[in-house]
């Protein structure tokens, strides 16, 4: 079979650096980058209440940074304590409706500091 790219950058398909397979018949893992986190008690999480669309309110968890928390995780266990929705949404957590109080009390027992506004 003639090879089409003979010559050129594509003639050497791209290998795997770690088991040296070609990328197409590799089964390595995908790297996992470990987050560098930051302890809860050296952060001060900033809870309040802010109203959307249609009167809504979300409860929103800021000052806490993607890169040092795991925050769909958080979101996943604050929802779970507030027994309501929530996202993640840029570097914000959002808790549907006023869960204010729960909210915080959630985030001191894992260990964040908190301050409302
Ligand atoms: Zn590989």
């Amino acid at each position: 079979m003639q090879r089409l790219f003979a010559g050129t950058p594509f003639d050497r398909p791209p290998t795997c650096e770690r088991c040296g397979r070609l990328e197409a018949e590799c089964t390595c893992p995908p790297p996992i980058l470990e987050p560098v986190r930051i302890a809860p008690d050296k952060q001060t999480a900033r809870v309040r209440l802010e109203k959307r669309v249609k009167g809504k309110v979300v409860t929103v968890v800021a000052n806490l940074s993607a890169e040092g928390n795991d925050l769909p995780e958080l979101a996943a266990k604050l929802k779970e304590k507030c027994g309501s929705g929530g996202t993640v949404k840029d570097g914000l957590v959002e808790i549907q409706g006023d869960h204010v109080t729960t909210v915080e009390n959630a985030l001191k027992v894992l260990g964040y500091r908190t301050k409302r506004g």
